[in-house]
């Protein structure tokens, strides 16, 4: 018989995919090691999704301040209002290094067994870190991803900052031009608009944010431009001199003065120094390629998280990370990549799931789409901020639901809604007739498949 293996199964990055599986994995009996070279927590933890969010919480903190007089509030001294980025970061790194600590414990309680060090696989049965070898019948690779930049001249006397150093900033900048209107360039121009950056965004595509309904990223867009943003679209970045981003814009070359520019272009595979081709795993376009299963195309090695190329997003990652633990333990489940649903940490909110109006005609012809204004929410009213709409997208035959946008307060909590609904298969009936508490922005909901089966109530 062959000699016992040192794991059950080895996890490869212990970012939101890794640690993720690790702890299902153990959860489910297995015997588990994950291995990280870095901090666990991966890039979502340490330099992406949390740390992101907790600049964007204080420069809500600071909008809500300056706004506070319609509240009622009075006696504030606002001449010398702003963020103080040295105690902004402070906050930032705290957070940060509470839940990477938190990771600890939850191996600690799981009965992981973390191993500090970068991960080589040698074979398909064994990993060595720092020139020890551990064996294991099973390997997950969550090596994740790293920052893509534009193959374009760049001129040295130009700074050019990627998200790491935009999220380390100790003082606000002047100016920055943005190259990329995902989600990660539109969260930072919103981010440096608010604190008094004067900010442009240059993308290539015909619109920003391009997962979302188009009739919702021109409201964004408007938005973002009366906040003193300079929105720049279907411009192709040619060059980046020493104090501006050339760009080719309906056939003649533009300019974006800038004292510093952000690369926000995307981000690729990193396959973590595995040498895949050697080992026989498959790979596409730099990304490796996994069934449904998140198997790859050697049978005991699984591939999770952003370094499949799939959706690039935290929670898809640990989704994964959970469907490739089920999966070695024999419970056969499917990751469904239709349904995850997309957020934008800006004020108001951004998010959605599914498809936009133009992907759901497409896919459908002849679909339904409801419509509601947070104008018409009593809760919005309340909240002191009632932009923006909810646009619902429901297909011909059933009136299934198959997209959901909003842009409006808490549209990234209340996207979760619509994210279950989908998965039920839910009609625009069973939504409309499911009863939501008033005042809540929820109500949106209620009154969005209202109109999508017939009218809102009220508008
Ligand atoms: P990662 O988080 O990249 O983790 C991989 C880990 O593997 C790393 O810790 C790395 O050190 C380690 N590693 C790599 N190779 C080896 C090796 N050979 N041996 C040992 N360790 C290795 N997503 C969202 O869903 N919501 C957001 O709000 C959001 N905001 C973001 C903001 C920014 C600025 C950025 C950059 C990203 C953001 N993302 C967000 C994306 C999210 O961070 C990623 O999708 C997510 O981190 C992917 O998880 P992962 O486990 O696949 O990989």
């Amino acid at each position: 018989a062959a000699a016992a293996k040192d794991f059950d199964i080895i996890v490869i990055g212990g970012g939101p995919g890794g640690y993720v599986a690790a702890i299902k994995a153990a959860q489910l009996g297995k015997r588990t090691a994950v291995v990280e070279k870095d901090q666990y927590g991966g890039v979502c933890m340490n330099r992406g999704c949390i740390p992101t969010k907790t600049l964007l919480r204080s420069a809500e903190s600071l909008k809500e301040i300056k706004e506070s007089d319609q509240f009622g509030v009075v006696g504030l001294d606002l001449t010398n209002l702003q963020l103080d980025m040295t105690k902004v970061q402070k906050r930032k790194a705290g957070i940060v290094g509470q839940l990477v600590g938190g990771i600890n414990g939850l191996f600690r309680k799981n009965g992981v067994t973390p191993i500090s060090g970068e991960g080589i696989i040698k074979d398909k049965n064994t990993v060595s870190v720092g020139g020890k070898e551990y064996t294991a019948d099973f390997i997950i690779i969550a090596t994740g991803s790293g920052i893509k930049s534009l193959p374009v001249p760049i001129d040295s006397g130009m700074e050019v900052l990627t998200s790491n150093e935009a999220l380390d900033l100790a003082e606000i900048p002047a100016d920055i031009t943005i190259i990329g209107g995902g989600v990660i360039g539109v969260e930072f121009a919103y981010f440096f608009a608010s604190i008094g950056t004067k900010v442009t965004v240059v993308e290539f595509l015909d619109r920003i944010l391009p997962m979302v309904d188009e009739e919702i990223t021109k409201q964004v867009t408007s938005m973002l431009e009366q906040m003193g943003v300079k929105v720049y679209t279907s411009a192709r970045v040619t060059e980046i001199s020493k104090a501006a981003v050339l760009f080719e814009k309906d056939g003649s070359v533009e300019q974006a003065a800038a004292s510093k520019v952000l690369m926000a272009v995307g981000r690729g595979p990193d396959l973590g120094g595995i040498d895949c081709e050697a080992l026989g795993i498959r790979t596409e376009r730099g990304a490796i390629v996994t069934d449904s299963n998140m198997r790859t195309s050697v049978e005991n090695i699984y591939a999770v998280g952003d370094v499949n190329g799939k959706a690039m997003l935290a929670h898809t990652a640990s989704a994964e990370g959970i469907i490739a633990a089920e999966n070695i333990c024999g419970h056969h489940k499917e990751m469904v990549y239709d349904r995850i649903p997309s957020a934008i940490y800006i004020q108001p909110e951004v998010a959605c799931v599914g498809l936009t109006e133009v992907q759901a005609r497409e896919k459908y012809g002849d679909v339904k789409i409801g419509r509601f204004p947070l104008v018409g929410n009593g809760k919005a009213k309340v909240a002191g901020d009632d932009r923006g709409m909810i646009k619902v997208i429901t297909e011909p035959k059933y009136q299934e639901i198959v997209g959901v946008h909003i842009f409006g307060i808490h549209a990234t909590d209340l996207i979760a809604e619509a994210a279950v609904a989908m998965n039920l298969e839910a009609t625009a009936e069973e939504v409309a007739m499911s009863i939501h508490p008033h005042p809540t922005i929820s109500e949106i909901y209620h009154e969005a498949f209202h109109a999508a089966i017939d009218k809102a109530i009220h508008i």
